[in-house]
């Protein structure tokens, strides 16, 4: 036996991309524990099963091709070689027949920068038509943030605050004790030191709770919530006058929006308190310095209520002088360590002369198309000659658009499709739709990459396995949203035939005429992201990262990277692009309010979409010690409710909405909300059967089935409508 060794390598377990040490014996891991000397090591209850994780018996290991119709369970086990050539061709196919857009590229958690090297492909093939699991994760702050004020915010919500610097924190549509429980760590820390917070959340989640005032809303009114709170600030004269003179436009028509919202008025909206309210508007604008976070939970509303709840986030962070305040909303650096944005190149899709449409849904949802990334470009390139760093998330479809043009043809056709570490049945909402579009005849190319199938995979034409982060290098600098750089050696060979996702794109590339863009391995194209760094990857591995120092003010030299330099509250951009961000707050819509008849069918309101420390989305239900934690998908509800509906603890019970009901187990919750039910989002069974009907049991608890994702529900950005709609819930006889 020899000699167990220890290596610095990256947990493979989700795509946070925890550094860990790694104990080898024989070639193999046998133990992962926390790297404690980087900022980075961490391993969370996730984590932990790492080894089950690497070598877990349901893991893909080999290239297959369907050998039986869609979703049958019938495979073929076949080469790479055969698996690229294959692919390749009929790529090429397609692209004759229908031009290059009509190849969809849908990715997930990333395994080993895939989302990058996907978005650099689809450059080159001249596609518009992707995205990744950022779509219904809270990404389409990212585009109103940049329209308003030239950046995104999402570095404050993900450093650790200093209490000394940072007065007031305000979690809001977010619950970083179940999604970031090392940060939620941090904040109770920081709120031990002096630091207020302030939690917005309908649930009595551990945030909420902890919280110093914890404003208890009705699910989607967050719009309404934030415009009170601009009403007591702007009429109190408590925002930064200064600040507001000197660098904001559209201040006017802001204060003749928040008239229309006084505490009263939203009270009765919201179910907040009016004093309550007041109370929070208060206290976060009196902070010498405070955080409002991003939140998920802010991009789930639906139409129209949506917007109005991002853009009075964004208001408030401004109007009171927190943008880019040493303890405020701190903006990160462009992602210059690295040649990210030169490798992916957006320019090339902007100007790829294959290229003739935008994407399918640039029409109707246009903050998500070529034409916006090429505004956003214009207006931000002052300040960013090279662009902004998560410039993807200005060209995303919408996915009822996408099934919509696999369905029906139109705007016009998609015929093929990869799922990159992705789920796409258990993470997006109108599920069937997007089984309809993928098991029909028209997709004519479904491929499959990843560590296990998932009910989604279980439909493909092949199915490629893919390493994890033990078994590959790994750099991450989050998607291009910080500037920071860090990055690990693999510490085992990769098993049996798991390859890197770059090595999907780069051999797909190399048979596409796209040889020269593609060092062969992924470690290669590491050395290149590096070169303006002076570093080559290995070496860089070997040190503790790059982080840049933290800046703060720098508009005072540049100005904001927005057309006019200064932060637009009614911004220009999105004027451009057909949204009106001053109409103010609108209910969601199938709410108590807009939907009064269907209320009386379906009387209860449904939030879903949220996270749970057990689980990363859709994965990891196959961990043993995992489900022992969390066997099955959960109903919240309080008690006082299920007593009068005939339900217990532990009972199992349907929820039902207009498009269909599923079925979860009853969790009694005290103080939640008498009329609001929360339900488990993203279930599937992976011990249940592959093959149809079953598809591994996903048409039994998955919430994503049973809410909207189309046209008049969906938001701005196409995003499913997850939260604050209209649902009944009974007794299930079985489980
Ligand atoms: S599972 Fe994810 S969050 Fe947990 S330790 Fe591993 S990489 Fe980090």
């Amino acid at each position: 036996m020899s000699a167990e060794t220890l290596k610095k390598g990256t947990c493979p377990v989700c795509g946070h991309m925890c550094f860990v040490i790694a104990h080898i014996e024989n070639g193999r891991v046998v133990k992962v524990e926390p790297d404690r000397e980087s900022p980075l090591g961490h391993l969370c209850i996730r984590g932990v099963n790492a080894v089950e994780y690497h070598r877990h018996p349901k893991r893909l290991n080999y290239p297959m091709k369907r050998a039986g119709a869609r979703g049958e369970a019938k495979w073929t086990r076949i080469s790479w070689e055969q698996a690229m050539d294959e692919i390749a061709t009929k790529l090429k196919d397609i692209r004759d027949r229908y031009g290059p857009e009509a190849v969809l590229v849908l990715g997930g958690s990333p395994h080993g920068f895939g989302d990058p090297a996907s978005w650099k492909w689809c450059n080159l093939w001249g596609t518009p038509n992707f995205f990744h699991l950022g779509k219904n994760c809270g990404e389409a702050e990212f585009p109103v943030e940049c329209a308003m004020y030239g950046y995104d915010t999402i570095a404050a919500y993900t450093r650790f605050l200093n209490p000394k610097k940072t007065g007031v924190l305000v979690i809001w549509g977010a619950n970083p004790a179940e999604s970031l429980p090392r940060l939620w760590q941090g904040y109770k820390y920081s709120q031990s030191q002096g630091m207020k917070i302030i939690v917005v959340d309908p649930r009595p989640t551990e945030c909420a709770r902890a919280a110093n005032l914890w404003l208890q809303l009705r699910p989607g009114t967050d719009g309404a919530l934030a415009l009170g709170m601009l009403n007591v600030i702007l009429s109190e004269g408590i925002y930064d006058r200064e600040f507001v003179e000197k660098w904001c436009t559209g201040f006017e028509e802001l204060k003749a929006l928040a008239r229309q919202y006084p505490p009263e008025r939203v009270s009765q909206i919201t179910w907040v308190p009016a004093e309550r309210v007041a109370e929070a508007a208060r206290l976060y604008a009196k902070a010498p310095a405070a955080v409002l976070t991003w939140g998920v939970a802010n991009t789930h509303l639906g139409d129209g209520a949506g917007l109005s709840a991002v853009l009075g986030k964004c208001w408030l962070r401004a109007i009171t002088g927190n943008l880019d305040r040493e303890g405020g909303q701190l903006f990160s650096d462009p992602p210059d360590f690295l040649a990210f944005l030169e490798e992916i190149d957006w320019d090339r899709q902007i100007h790829h002369p294959l290229r003739t449409r935008d994407n399918v849904s640039a029409d109707r949802i246009p903050i998500g198309s070529v034409r916006a990334l090429a505004l956003y470009k214009e207006a931000m390139k002052r300040v960013y000659p090279k662009g902004w760093g998560a410039a993807q998330y200005f060209i995303y479809p919408s996915p009822h658009a996408v099934w919509e043009a696999i369905l029906t043809g139109k705007p016009y056709p998609i015929k093929a499709a990869f799922v990159q570490g992705t789920n796409t049945l258990c993470s997006m909402g109108d599920a069937r739709h997007a089984y309809q579009a993928l098991k029909s005849k028209n997709m004519e190319l479904l491929v499959f990459m990843d560590h296990f199938l998932n009910p989604t995979g279980a439909l493909a034409d092949y199915v490629l396995p893919a390493t994890d982060a033990l078994e590959r290098p790994t750099l991450t600098n989050n998607w291009g949203m910080t500037g920071s750089v860090h990055g690990r050696e693999a510490v085992v060979p990769p098993l049996h035939e798991r390859k890197d996702d770059y090595q999907l794109w780069c051999d797909l590339g190399k048979r596409l005429g796209q040889a020269e863009h593609w060092p062969d391995t992924l470690e290669g194209w590491f050395d290149k992201l590096l070169e303006p760094a002076g570093v080559r990857f290995r070496e860089f591995a070997q040190g503790p990262g790059y982080s840049p120092p933290h800046r703060s003010r720098r508009y005072e030299k540049t100005g904001f990277a927005t057309f006019s330099g200064k932060v637009e509250l009614m911004p220009g951009l999105l004027k451009k692009l057909g949204y009106d961000p001053a109409a103010g707050y609108r209910e969601p819509p199938w709410s108590p309010i807009s939907a009064p008849d269907m209320a009386e069918r379906f009387p209860l309101i449904l939030i879903s979409g949220s996270r749970v420390q057990e689980f990363h989305h859709s994965s990891h239900r196959q961990l043993e010690r995992i489900r022992k934690r969390y066997p099955d998908p959960l109903l919240e509800i309080n008690p006082e409710t299920a007593a009068r509906l005939g339900l217990a603890e532990g009972d199992w019970a349907w929820i039902e909405t207009p498009m269909g009901r599923m079925k979860q187990k009853v969790r009694l919750i005290a103080g939640m909300p008498p009329s609001v039910v929360h339900a488990d989002g993203y279930w599937w069974f992976p011990e249940k059967p592959e093959a149809e009907p079953s598809l591994f049991g996903v048409w039994e608890s998955n919430i994503d089935a049973i809410v909207p994702d189309a046209p008049g529900f969906s938001d701005y950005a196409g995003n499913s409508y997850f939260r604050g709609l209209l649902c009944r819930v009974y007794k299930s006889e079985t489980p």
